[in-house]
């Protein structure tokens, strides 16, 4: 169980939120370099709940996109995964997400929240961005083809890291799949054998 006993205490905790729909090598990179950057003792990837009542929704069941994410991330030892925000029900919002894993990791512990730079201009632009910034700091991966507008970001809470540029993205590796093209290499190996598995993006 992420965060479980007393070593919580003064830990740094890395937590990277996604679809992961599915989960790509662009994710696993990007937890990586910032764990390394920030020295992090631990990255927990946080799969969004299913969008809440949503008809016609394209998102992949949870339950497989928690799967798959377990899957990409068992071989690292300071990689896990949580499923606050697909246990919780209703829509995923970041503020639950943190002040759920604020419980599992304890006080001590200090949460960096990880997100690509454009899914960090959106979060920034919400009136409620201060609050977000008692509960963690947050850093923002700048991906290929992205800069993000830096006008308002509040120094001590906002970092930009720049890791390794691959243009991988999720919707991509769906539109192989249906398109009957390779996802190897793309994502994990064990995850382009789950995606057969269960036939999901057909
Ligand atoms: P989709 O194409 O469906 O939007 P995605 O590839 O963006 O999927 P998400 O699950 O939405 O994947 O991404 C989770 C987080 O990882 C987001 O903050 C996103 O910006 C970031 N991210 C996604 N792909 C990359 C990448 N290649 N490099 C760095 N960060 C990425
Ligand atoms: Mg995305």
């Amino acid at each position: 169980v992420p965060g479980s006993g007393a070593a919580g205490a003064g830990r740094r905790i890395g937590i990277m939120g996604g679809t992961f729909d599915p989960v790509h090598h662009g994710h696993l990179v990007a937890a990586s370099e910032v764990a390394g950057r920030f020295e992090l003792d631990e990255v927990v990837f946080v799969p969004t709940g299913d969008p809440w009542q949503k008809a016609g929704s394209r998102v992949t069941p949870a339950e497989d996109r928690y799967l798959m994410t377990v899957i990409a991330t068992a071989s690292n030892p300071r990689f896990a995964v949580s499923r606050v925000d697909i246990d919780r029900d209703g829509p995923t919002y970041t503020v639950d997400t943190l002040r759920d894993l604020r419980d599992v990791y304890g006080a001590g512990a200090k949460l960096f929240f990880i997100t690509g730079a454009d899914a960090l201009s959106k979060i920034l632009s919400w009136k409620d961005a201060e609050h977000l910034f008692e509960l963690a700091h947050f850093v923002g991966v700048t991906r290929p083809g992205f800069t993000l507008s830096d006008s308002h970001l509040p120094a001590d809470a906002v970092s930009l890291v720049q890791v390794p540029a691959l243009a991988i993205s999720s919707s991509d590796c769906r539109a192989r799949v249906a398109g009957g093209q390779p996802v190897w290499y793309l994502v994990p190996d064990g995850v382009v054998q789950y995606i057969a598995k269960r036939h999901l993006y057909r």
